[in-house]
């Protein structure tokens, strides 16, 4: 027998109205993450007789600890469920939701995913008695209440301890991400008849929808094309839904009927034309939760990449964070758009500029990231060996003038390619 958990026991209240709440600085007790400190979340299956249903452990300091505020810890949130329905397709569906049930939590923000998670509880949240366990009492009583048809048993483990949310991660998690992301490595675009639809974001942005496919994941990086086949299987009415995608009007610029004609009905009419491969064209709309921003550097004939965790000023002489502000919403802006990590190395990416060799800035974190798959692309496409090496860096400039004589020191190959505009 199934019990439907209608009552959380949290001191704050909890509803999808909460969603969009932010947390400005001044109104936060702790946040955790945003790049300042490790934080990171997983979903795993497990037999049933590895965990306890609705066992809520904590390991390391809880927030009452804090000695200055607002302050900072780091955190890890690791769900472990067990059910004979279960399967490991599931996981990252289950995961990706622990962004929508902690935001409806009144008091508690939530921004990314994997281990590039950022979370901030309000003061008057704390005032109010919440304290770590409430996020296991949550996320127990959520995943039970909307994945009962896959999870018998629900254990949440919260971390603060350093050490052991760094252990854990190295352990269990990096290699978990690792292995999903391997999976889909081998599937293209063309091997599919089916893509499909991602409108889990249109509580923030209400026209927006991600088309997912193979090679072009949903911009978060948190949903594949796996992860949304799986998630219509665990809910066929649910926000992803299968386009059977029929002939392509235009393979490079990535042009599909059927895609349009679906981006329309979701979007309520906002939008009828989407490009999946072009950045000037219209380009996928973005909503707010993009890994990556690519914005075109003109100059230079090519574009620039900036991932969340940068902190600086791009070449473009924007942060991510003013790029974010311009690209976010669920509207389009050609030359301009957000993307997942993982779209960067694929042949795909902005074919309809001439591929991944338009790229010319990334910071260095991010181009260590890519380096092993887009010199494999950039070889197959354009026999350029080591070409993450022509790419420059803040560590090498950000300043146009200089980022121009780097690439042409380099022999770039953007700076020969057909005029951007
Ligand atoms: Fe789905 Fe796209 Fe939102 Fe990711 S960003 S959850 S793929 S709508
Ligand atoms: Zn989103």
């Amino acid at each position: 027998i199934k019990i439907k958990i209608t009552e959380i026991p949290i001191p704050v209240a909890f509803a999808a109205a909460f969603e969009g709440e932010r947390i400005r600085k001044d109104a936060m007790f702790v946040e955790f993450g945003g790049s300042k400190t490790e934080s990171w979340e997983l979903v795993t299956q497990r037999e049933a007789s590895e965990i306890e249903d609705h066992k809520i452990v904590i390991i390391g300091d809880d927030i009452d600890t804090v000695q200055q505020v607002p302050g900072r810890m780091p955190l890890a949130v690791l769900v472990e469920v067990a059910g004979k329905s279960m399967h490991s397709d599931f996981e990252p569906v289950l995961e990706r939701r622990i962004h929508y049930f902690m935001n409806y939590i009144e008091g508690i923000m939530h921004v990314g995913q994997r281990d590039a998670t950022w979370i901030r509880i309000s003061k008057d949240a704390y005032e109010k008695g919440f304290r770590l366990r409430h996020f296991g009492e949550v996320l127990y009583a959520k995943m039970l209440d909307e994945f009962g048809a896959v999870v018998d048993k629900c254990q949440v483990t919260i971390i603060t301890d350093p050490d052991k949310v760094k252990e854990v991660k190295t352990q269990q998690v990096v290699p978990k991400y690792a292995a999903r992301d391997e999976r889909i490595a081998s599937l293209t675009d063309e091997s599919v008849d089916t893509f499909y639809t991602c409108i889990l974001c249109q509580s923030f942005a209400p026209s927006h929808v991600c088309i997912v496919t193979p090679e072009r994941l949903g911009l978060c990086g948190a949903v594949s094309w796996l992860d949304s086949k799986a998630t219509f299987e665990l809910d066929p009415t649910g926000p992803c839904q299968p386009i059977n995608k029929g002939p392509v009007d235009d393979p490079v610029k990535g042009i599909w009927q059927e895609v349009n004609k679906t981006v329309e009905r979701h979007s309520q009419g906002a939008l009828s034309q989407i490009t999946l491969y072009s950045l000037l064209e219209d380009p996928m709309t973005s909503c707010g939760c993009f890994e990556c921003i690519a914005g075109i550097m003109p100059e230079a004939n090519g574009i620039v990449i900036v991932n969340r965790e940068f902190s600086g000023v791009s070449p473009v002489g924007m942060t991510f964070g003013e790029l974010a502000s311009m690209t976010g919403g669920g509207v389009q802006t050609p030359g301009f758009m957000g993307h997942g990590r993982q779209f960067i190395s694929s042949k795909k990416f902005i074919s309809a500029e001439g591929g991944p060799g338009r790229i010319v800035w990334m910071p260095k974190e991010l181009k260590e990231f890519v380096a092993d798959k887009l010199n494999a692309t950039a070889k197959e496409m354009y026999g350029i060996d080591n070409f993450v090496d022509m790419i420059c860096d803040e560590t090498i400039a950000s300043e146009s003038e200089a980022v121009l004589e780097y690439l042409s020191e380099k022999g770039h190959p953007a700076l020969t390619m057909d005029p951007l505009m």
